[in-house]
Formats: structure tokens, C-alpha cells, sequence
């Protein structure tokens, strides 16, 4: 039997007009990357989204389905564009700006992008593959001034381009399972896979993190979104702001300590959320050189790498600052679990009451995580035992877009994350390892086959096996392991770099290189990565 309740759709217009209906008044303040303050409210946001749509549907041509794409920074527009495009009926696709060339040239014409918009700091690296790109039919322009000269063709201005539109437009009845959002991930090997976001995913994922038991979020809440906007919708922020009637604070690309810590005095954010790359460097910056106040900050949420135990015990010894730690992926919109405590630990030492907070967490609820070992049972929830980490929720991928990655999925229709995880007997999942052979560096990602192939291909190289290695400032970073083909051949380190940089962005390169005489080989005589990496943390690889 049906249940008699409406079929109330649960969509990005829903959660807009939710925003402006109750909290119209709450702010939106962005700092521009000259540094410079800008500050509305989501009512003139919203006023402004409909600009947007109007301009989207009768000036672009953009029809339901379409896919338009945004390379920005975080601010005002970029939130407008979240949910103006979405709210035509169109796909929000948000490209990932620190990818090399290669990887957006395909992205966009994997995604057939109709429009982009584009930060006018960013349109030199647009520029260099815009001949590539077969389906952009205009390019428009944020943040830039009148008399900006660029060699993009079809080039419109933001503001101008809203400028003389009508703050009146009727949304289009959605269906809450259709299209919202895209964004590739680039954690995988080979190509980057495409992530379509619904309506739905998006309302249930943002609605669920409000909560207290998650990410705590409420309208007595000003919070700083430092994840860029170009990765996983910002974890849901943008979204989240407007239900729970939270200010949103934008650094664009005001990224670096000092700045981050100035706009977290003077817009007096209690909430953050960020990598743990920005929060070590807050800390450090916070640590050589003391802010005169207490902030008032009180909490940051932090994804994509481990938020090491150090940190967590740091920041709240010396500044009174709790950090808490999350996991997701691109696939998984991206939040899966939180690590929180519950009354039940109180009783702990604080040392054990840390062992849990570095763990990743209990999964959300909507979210189910289970652990499958290497000869394909059910790991038991003992804190010890290892497997794939494995995940089904509402918010979860069922399939990548355009491609049939069936090995990414079980037959009993959980995602395998490659992930290497236990679970304790309270739910508490705990990351121990990983099976993608890619190194997460300051939370972008780096392949390491990739950079081995480039490698292998240097006349003088016979092999290189490339892991990841702990790194203070970037959680990981890579180190290449390199055997030469004649022993008394010398290459320097800087001829690698010089080498790789023609294929690989300055991140990416490894600056760590080690010559050895063999790589570690498994059974079937495959590089042995795990073995690697034992005999660098002993100090054995020679
Ligand atoms: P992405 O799709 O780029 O967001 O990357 C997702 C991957 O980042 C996960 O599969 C993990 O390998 C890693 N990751 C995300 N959050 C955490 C975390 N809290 N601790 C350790 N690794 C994480």
C-alpha cells in the first residue's frame, strides 16, 4: 500500500526558496581575490539567481539537460551558478581548476559543456585549450573588468549579462531524480570519471550534515567555506547555508594562513571546514605568531586526507579550537562518515577519547559501510580486521556518467571505495591503507602510475616505482624509486623535474628520488608498492 503523502519534490529550488523565504536576511560575504570584501544577502542572492536563470534560458539557450560548466574560485556568483543552473533544469558542472590541461580538455568534452563561466584569474589557463574544446558555444566572464582582453571566443560579462534581466522567473516543476550537478573525480586510475549529483542526493546529503550528531550546523552559525567549489559542491555547504540559515563566507582565492586566519577574525566564523593541508598551515601560522583576540572559531571539519592526531591535539591545547574528522569521496557527494564522540566515551582518557577522533567515523545515517576482506567475506566489526571499504546510501554513485564501470560496483550493488579500512564495534571506521595506486597530496590527487610511465620513458631510466611518503605540509607526497639502466649513468633531480613538468602540473612532480638497483616485485611481478614503502619507513630502500 502507498503512503498518502504528498510528493513533495526535494530539489536545489526547494532549498533555494527555502533560503529566501526564512532566512533572507543572512549573508553572503565574499572576499574577491584582490583581497577586496563583498557582502549581500541570500535574498538579493536569490533575487539574482532568477537573473540568472532567465539569462541562462532566453540569452544562451541552455534547455533542460544541458550541461554547464563553471571554473571558479569560490564567491557570490559561484553559489548563484549552483543554483541557477540547477534550477532551469540544467547540470551544474563544476571543473576542477587544479587539474593538468589534458584532464579538463577531456572533462569538458566528455561532459559536452555549452557554456562555461569563468573567473577572469583563470582564463589564462582556459585559454590554452579553448580551440580543443568542440562543444563551448560561449564563455562568460566573472570578476573582470570591462576592458579585459582575452583570446576566448564568445566571451559575455557576468554582470552585464544579468544586468538587464528580469528578477521574475517561474522554476520548472523538476523531478527530484533528475541531474543537479556534475564533477569528475580524478582518484581513480585513467581517465576521470564523471559523478552525477540529483536533486534529491543533493537535498538528502546537505539536510542530513545540518545535523548535530555530523556537522552541527544552525543559524547562529557565520562558516567559512574553504573546500573549493570545484570539489564535490563544496561537501554540500552551499546548500546546507541556506537550510540551516548559516552566513556563508567565500575566500575565492585567498587561500594562504595569514588570509585565511584575517577573514576568520574579522567575519567572526564559528564553522569551517577545509583539507588538513589548510588547517596545518593555520595552526603553524597561528602557533609562530599569535592572533592578539581569541577567535571565534570554535570548530573546523576536515576531509579528503587523514586529520592527523597531532593537529586535533594542537589546535585545541593552544587555541581551544575542536577539529573533526569526516570521509568521503567524490562518489559519495562526498560525506560518508563523521567522527564524533558520544556520551558513552566520556568516561575516557583523553588520549583514547583522540584515538577515536582520529578515526573516521560512524557513517551517516542514510549511509551504510561495511568492510570486505581480500577472499571476499564480511570483515567482523573488531577494530582489526582489514578489508575494501564498501558503501550504499542516497547520496552514493550508482554509476559513473557516460561509462559502465562495472568493477567499481558489487554485484549486490555496493560501491568499492579502495579504500583499506577496519570498523570497530561501535561503527567507528578507521582508513588503514589504500588499493588506488595514487597519492593524495594536499588534497589533490597524483598518479603514480602515470608519473612512472613518464619516467620509464626517460632514455636513461629502466624502471621507477613512484609511492607515497608522509609530508608535514601535504600529508603525502610522492617519491619516485628509480633504477637506471646503467648503473654509472648519473641524472639529476632537477633533469627529472625539468622532464616531467612538460606532462605534469608543479604539484604533482615528485621532488623526493631515490636511485636503487631493483623495485620490489610481487608474485606475478608486479611493482610491490607495500614493500616499497616498508623499506623507505625503515630506511632500507637503497
Ligand atoms: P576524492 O574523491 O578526491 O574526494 O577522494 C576520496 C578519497 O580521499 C577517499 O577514497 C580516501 O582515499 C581519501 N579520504 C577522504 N577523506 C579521508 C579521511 N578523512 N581520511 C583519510 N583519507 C580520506
Amino acid at each position: 500500500m502507498e503512503g498518502l503523502m504528498m510528493n513533495y519534490p526535494l530539489t536545489t529550488t526547494t532549498i533555494l526558496e527555502y533560503g529566501n523565504s526564512v532566512y533572507h536576511h543572512k549573508k553572503i560575504i565574499t572576499y574577491l581575490p584582490d583581497g577586496s570584501r563583498h557582502e549581500y544577502s541570500f535574498g538579493d542572492m536569490y533575487k539574482r539567481c532568477k537573473k540568472l536563470a532567465n539569462a541562462l534560458t532566453q540569452k544562451l539557450g541552455i534547455k533542460e539537460g544541458d550541461m554547464v560548466g563553471t571554473f571558479a574560485w569560490n564567491h557570490g556568483p559561484h553559489v548563484e551558478l549552483y543554483y541557477g543552473i540547477s534550477g532551469v533544469g540544467a547540470v551544474c558542472h563544476t571543473i576542477n581548476i587544479r587539474l593538468s590541461l589534458n584532464q579538463i580538455e577531456y572533462i569538458i568534452n566528455n561532459s559536452e559543456d555549452k557554456v562555461i563561466f569563468v573567473d577572469a584569474s583563470l582564463v589564462p589557463l582556459l585559454e590554452k585549450i579553448a580551440p580543443l574544446l568542440e562543444t563551448v558555444t560561449h564563455y562568460v566572464l566573472i570578476n573582470a573588468p570591462k576592458d579585459f582582453s582575452t583570446t576566448l571566443p564568445n566571451t559575455l560579462h557576468y554582470e552585464e549579462l544579468l544586468a538587464d534581466q528580469s528578477e521574475d522567473f517561474e522554476w520548472p516543476a523538476l523531478n527530484e531524480n533528475d541531474a543537479s550537478g556534475m564533477c569528475y573525480t580524478s582518484g581513480t586510475t585513467g581517465l576521470p570519471k564523471g559523478v552525477l549529483y540529483s536533486h534529491r542526493s543533493t537535498f538528502l546529503h546537505a539536510t542530513t550534515i545540518i545535523s548535530p550528531n555530523a556537522g552541527n550546523f544552525s543559524n547562529r552559525d557565520t562558516v567559512l567555506l574553504i573546500v573549493p567549489q570545484f570539489h564535490v559542491m563544496a561537501w554540500g555547504f552551499p546548500y546546507l547555508c541556506l537550510l540551516s540559515g548559516s552566513n556563508m563566507v567565500l575566500p575565492s582565492s585567498n587561500l594562504q594562513p595569514e588570509a585565511i586566519i584575517k577573514i576568520l577574525i574579522a567575519e567572526k566564523v564559528n564553522k569551517a571546514n577545509g583539507v588538513p593541508t589548510i588547517w596545518l598551515g593555520v595552526y603553524h601560522a597561528m602557533k609562530k605568531n599569535p592572533p592578539k583576540e581569541k577567535l571565534a572559531l570554535e570548530e573546523y571539519l576536515v576531509g579528503g586526507s587523514a586529520l592527523p592526531k597531532s593537529l586535533i591535539e594542537g589546535f585545541e591545547k593552544n587555541f581551544g579550537i575542536r577539529g573533526v574528522q569526516a570521509w568521503g569521496m567524490t562518489e559519495t557527494s562526498p560525506l560518508g562518515t563523521v567522527s564524533r564522540l558520544q556520551p558513552k566515551h566520556d568516561h575516557l582518557s583523553a588520549e583514547e577519547q583522540l584515538a577515536i577522533r582520529a578515526k573516521q567515523g560512524t557513517a551517516f545515517p542514510g549511509v551504510e559501510i561495511r568492510i570486505v576482506t581480500d577472499d571476499g567475506t564480511m570483515a567482523p566489526a573488531d577494530g582489526k580486521s582489514m578489508g575494501e571499504l564498501q558503501i550504499k546510501g542516497a547520496w552514493t554513485v550508482s554509476s559513473y556518467f557516460k561509462t559502465n564501470n562495472s568493477e567499481s560496483f558489487t554485484e549486490d550493488g555496493w560501491f568499492k571505495t579502495g579504500d583499506v579500512s577496519t570498523i570497530d564495534e561501535d561503527g567507528y571506521m578507521e582508513i588503514k591503507d589504500r588499493t588506488k595506486d595514487l597519492i593524495k597530496s594536499g588534497g589533490e590527487w597524483i598518479s603514480s602510475v602515470a608519473l612512472e610511465s613518464a619516467l620509464m620513458a626517460h632514455p636513461k631510466i629502466k624502471e621507477a616505482a613512484v609511492i607515497a611518503i608522509p609530508d608535514e605540509k601535504w600529508v603525502e607526497k610522492p617519491l619516485a624509486s628509480i633504477v637506471l639502466v646503467n648503473e654509472e649513468d648519473k641524472i639529476l633531480e632537477e633533469e627529472l623535474i625539468e622532464f616531467l613538468s612538460r606532462d605534469f602540473v608543479k604539484y604533482q612532480i615528485p621532488k623526493d628520488y631515490i636511485f636503487i638497483k631493483e623495485v620490489p616485485k610481487t608474485s606475478v611481478g608486479k611493482f610491490d608498492k607495500k614493500e616499497i614503502r616498508r623499506l623507505f619507513a625503515e630506511g632500507k630502500l637503497t
